[in-house]
């Protein structure tokens, strides 16, 4: 069977490393494989374009990591997260840091939230509820201003309020396994390069190809998939795996063939990279921000990985975006950058003088918005056009968030799909 990938992110990857019976090209727009985890190298160090963890249940990605010989690499290391509130750092990791940064009231009030999420099994229920609505009956409006309200908008923007319970309780549950020291989060010394590259050579060894274009149709005739066209060019195969967001899904098939996914709402990213001369903040690694900035959070990747792995300081600064007309999108990557610098300078003063450099990667496609009733507009693995297959974020593997693990399952679950229909 020939089979095209349509995206060699960690879906399409996935999908190629498992279906090593048949004839596999993964037709990828940018030069390199790995979607939202691709690699800045930097004098021959790899650092994420987009910063990037694991986290402890993140089961079917650890597992990979080990059965392709990387377990040597990944590291489980504490990153100390903060919130940036009324002029000041507040350390957030512990219980008892957070009685520093909230009243009393609400800490109790938050750690009842916390437990009571924790309890959740299924949160199926709660895709037709608002987050918003949820922490408020849940844990009071004080709580909902001062500690989530500034969260969803750094996160969703504007779409903060449409937000499910379902999101909130699928992230609590995740980021919620602190201890008294702190979360672990792992990281792959090196980068999740390693990753990408081992994933890469796998399907090569296997005979697949991996290949740079830009697949503007799915070729489709009498209800079955024929090929895709890619630069210009024909390519026929008896299968496609589209791992491409909805939108762009819809472009390339003509949407009334998908009969899937036309409504799915995304949101973009401008992630900017600065190389520094020294620390900036004193050892947190992510501080989440409660101030008007054009950004929602920093991350110091140096006080999580330590700078001498790269020679110099790294710091993330970035914001989600919610349409195109954003200036975070609009605009060049000079005003990007200016518009940043600003805030850091306002937050911490005398930033600019530490710069040495600066990256910028935006995409406008990097997450769905899990809006309430999302659960419902979850695309299937198979769709009715035969030989056309679909995973990605928009798969349920990512739901209630999407992540790393979610997508390798989503290129996991798609190949046993296949692999159960024969076709
Ligand atoms: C800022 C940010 C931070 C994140 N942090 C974390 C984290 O800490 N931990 C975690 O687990 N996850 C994190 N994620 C999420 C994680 O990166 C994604 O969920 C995952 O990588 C998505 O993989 P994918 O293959 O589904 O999609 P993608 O990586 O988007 O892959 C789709 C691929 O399709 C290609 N493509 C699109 N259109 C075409 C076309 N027409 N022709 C050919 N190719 C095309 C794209 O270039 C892309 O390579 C983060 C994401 C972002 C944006």
């Amino acid at each position: 069977m020939k089979t095209i990938i349509i995206g060699a992110g960690l879906a399409g990857l996935a999908a190629a490393y498992r279906l090593t019976e048949d004839d596999i090209i993964i037709i990828e727009k940018d030069p390199e494989p790995g979607g939202m985890v691709s690699s800045y190298s930097l004098d021959g160090n790899h650092i994420e374009q987009y910063y990037h963890h694991i986290f402890a249940g993140d089961r079917a990605l650890i597992s990979l990591i080990y059965e392709l010989g990387l377990a040597g690499k990944l590291e489980w290391l504490r990153g100390s997260t903060g919130y940036y509130i009324n002029g000041q750092i507040y350390p957030m990791n512990t219980p008892f840091e957070i009685l520093k940064a909230l009243p009393f009231i609400d800490v109790i009030k938050l750690a009842r939230l916390v437990l009571k999420a924790k309890t959740v099994k299924d949160t199926t229920p709660f895709d037709d509820i608002t987050a918003k609505k949820w922490i408020i009956e849940t844990a009071g409006q004080s709580v909902y201003n001062n500690f989530f309200e500034p969260l969803l908008d750094s996160k969703f923007g504007e779409n903060k309020e449409k937000v499910s319970a379902a999101w909130l309780l699928g992230r609590v549950r995740i980021r919620s396994n602190r201890g008294t020291k702190g979360e672990k989060l792992g990281y792959m010394r090196g980068g999740f390069h390693e990753l990408i590259e081992a994933m890469a050579n796998s399907v090569r060894k296997n005979g697949g190809i991996i290949r740079q274009g830009n697949v503007s149709r799915i070729k489709i005739s009498s209800g079955s998939v024929t090929g895709v066209v890619a630069d210009g060019e024909h390519i026929d195969c008896d299968r496609v795996i589209s791992t491409v967001a909805p939108d762009t899904l819809k472009k390339i098939t003509c949407s009334e063939v998908t009969g899937h996914g036309t409504d799915i709402n995304y949101q973009g990213t401008a992630c900017a990279l600065f190389g520094l001369a020294g620390q900036v903040m004193d050892g947190v690694y992510w501080l989440n921000i409660k101030e008007n900035v054009p950004f929602g959070a920093v991350i110091e990747h140096t006080n999580f990985i330590p700078p001498s792995d790269y020679g110099e300081h790294l710091m993330y600064v970035t914001s989600y975006f919610q349409n195109p007309e954003s200036v975070l999108w609009k605009s060049g990557d000079e005003k990007v950058i200016e518009l940043y610098l600003e805030g850091l300078e306002k937050l911490f003063p005398g930033f600019g003088n530490k710069v040495r450099w600066w990256r910028l990667r935006r995409d406008i496609d990097t997450a769905p918005v899990y809006e309430v009733g999302y659960g419902k507009k979850i695309l299937p693995y198979q769709t009715k056009i035969k030989g056309l297959y679909l995973a990605g974020m928009f798969s349920d593997a990512n739901y209630p968030e999407r992540s790393m693990n979610g997508s390798v399952v989503a290129g996991f679950r798609c190949a046993g799909a296949i692999k159960n229909t024969g076709f």
